[in-house]
């Protein structure tokens, strides 16, 4: 038997819900990423931590605590302060520049909380923080945790926070699949409508949005069935045998530099350089030009 009619067998078999989160799915970009990441066992070693995602930790959970603090300790100062105190220093050069870094991530929650404070309506809160939100189509359990959950005009918006170098535009917002599936599981978890993504860049300020339509979502909810069919494909073609390099082979680019496993990954070592767990930091505003 062909390896293309065992597979055409294991696509007609009835199929089991899908469990997808966006990471899940975003992670079969890769698929040797995907299968050392949820398949393989003993979990492969990964690369030491990085640091910019030291940052984005320690901004997210500082958000998120702000939030459930009571009303009158919510000022942009005390936001600050949570950055502090949930910083953690993996992955930075040494203390000199964890502490500076430590310093930026701080003023961007604090400038970003003082923009915050002219977008709420008195006592209006969130419909949810870091909350988890979950849907089912015939194929897939989907489920996910959006960084925040609001309600403007009678509709939910997702808020996902972003600390990122880049900029982003509303073409991010409309392409992120994780966000379209947050708005598909929130509408669907907390029964009310939601179109409206919005990622919020805490190093520029800016919110880039888009406004969803069913189509749009339909779009996004399809392609997340077609990746998590294909996963679930791979997935038994290897159980029954099938050899692993085949079936979650390599896609050695532009994103090798930043993975786990690129030490372990002749391919993905080919075509990119090792780089310092300190390098997706950019620079510092005192050290531009
Ligand atoms: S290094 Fe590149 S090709 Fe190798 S597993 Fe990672 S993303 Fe895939």
């Amino acid at each position: 038997m062909t390896a293309e009619v065992e597979q055409l067998e294991l696509m007609a078999l009835p199929r089991r819900l899908f469990a997808a989160t966006p990471s899940k799915l975003a992670a079969f970009d890769c698929p040797r990423r995907y299968r050392m990441t949820y398949l393989d066992r003993p979990a492969p070693p990964r690369g030491g931590p990085w640091a910019h995602n030291s940052v984005g930790a320690a901004v997210h959970v500082a958000l998120a605590r702000w939030r459930r603090l009571e009303v009158e300790h919510r000022t942009p100062e005390v936001g600050a302060s949570l950055v502090r105190r949930h910083w953690q220093s993996d992955g930075f050069a040494g203390a000199d520049q964890s502490e500076a870094w430590r310093e930026l991530a701080a003023e961007w929650v604090r400038a970003y909380l003082v923009d915050e404070a002219g977008r709420w309506a008195d006592g209006a809160e969130p419909r949810g923080v870091e909350r988890t939100v979950a849907t089912r189509t015939s194929t897939l359990a989907i489920s996910g945790r959006a960084d925040r959950i609001d309600e403007r005009d009678g509709e939910l918006v997702i808020v996902d926070y972003k600390t990122g170098r880049s900029k982003l535009d509303s073409g991010d917002a409309r392409g992120s699949m994780a966000l379209a599936l947050y708005a598909i599981a929130a509408e669907r978890t907390l029964r009310q409508r939601c179109r409206r993504v919005e990622l919020h860049h805490l190093p520029t300020g800016e919110v880039a949005a888009f406004d969803h339509t069913d189509e749009s979502l339909d779009q996004h909810l399809g392609r997340a069935g077609e990746t998590a069919l294909d996963i679930i494909v791979a997935t038994d073609t290897l159980a029954a045998g099938a050899d692993a390099d085949e079936v979650f082979a390599p896609h050695p680019g532009s994103s090798c530099g930043w993975c786990d496993f690129r030490r372990l990954c002749p391919e993905g070592s080919a075509v990119s350089q090792s780089r310092n767990s300190w390098a997706g930091l950019g620079e510092l505003p005192g050290e531009r030009g």
